[in-house]
């Protein structure tokens, strides 16, 4: 039987920089795994194509497709629908391919929930390590302001217990380099190659 491959989920806060970080680590010659393309009910940005950035759909095709069960996660962001098409998840996965999704945290507890062997990674913002340099070094902030920051990283905080690891995006490149190493350690995780070398043994 043929090797699933393996499913990575980026996730993390609103304004993280998530599409900043999947569009760098996409735009290397020598990604080696799908991008799943997303469907969504927002209208499309200037330069976005339908199809490579996202599926463009009205709010109806979106809940014929909820209601249909052809999507494996979707959330509703900002007055929008965004959702995962469930069928080339699965076909890339069969194949034996990796494949990357990129969506936000309502989302990504609905695939963990379907697929909990999969790679979770939290986008962390890099004001969380800021916050706690300026909370030691006692800034110049009023105590209103601190307050309102650690609720916020708070919620962020408690965001992260899902995912297997925490990468900060204190630098696009910096960040990516992390999630690559990441992807490339999971391939070597024991749990995944160890049935390889056990069936050697069973056909010696
Ligand atoms: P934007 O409108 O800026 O492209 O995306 C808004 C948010 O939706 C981002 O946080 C992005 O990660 C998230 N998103 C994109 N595609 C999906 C998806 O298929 N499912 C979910 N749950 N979130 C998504």
């Amino acid at each position: 039987m043929k090797e699933k491959g393996l499913l990575i989920v980026l996730s993390g806060p609103s304004g993280v920089g998530k599409g900043t970080v999947r569009k760098e680590i996409f735009s290397q010659p020598d990604v080696k795994f799908e991008y799943s393309i997303s469907m969504t009910t927002r209208a499309p940005r200037t330069g976005e194509v339908d199809g490579i950035d996202y599926f463009f759909k009205s709010r109806e095709e979106f809940e014929q497709l909820i209601a249909e069960g052809k999507l494996l996660e979707y959330a509703e962001f900002v007055g929008n629908y965004y959702g995962t098409p469930v069928d080339y998840v699965r076909e890339t996965l069969d194949a034996g391919r990796d494949i990357f999704l990129e969506i936000e945290v309502q989302g990504a507890q609905q695939v963990r929930e379907k697929f909990p062997e999969g790679l979770f990674i939290f986008l962390a913002p890099p004001s969380l390590s800021e916050l706690h340099s300026r909370i030691l070094t006692r800034g110049t902030e009023s105590d209103e302001v601190i307050k309102g920051r650690m609720e916020k990283a708070r919620k962020e905080i408690e965001m992260m217990n899902l995912y297997d690891y925490v990468v900060e995006n204190d630098e696009v490149e910096k960040a990516c380099s992390r999630i690559q190493s990441i992807i490339v350690a999971e391939h070597c995780r024991r749990e995944r190659v160890q049935h390889r070398y056990k069936k050697m043994l069973e056909s010696d």
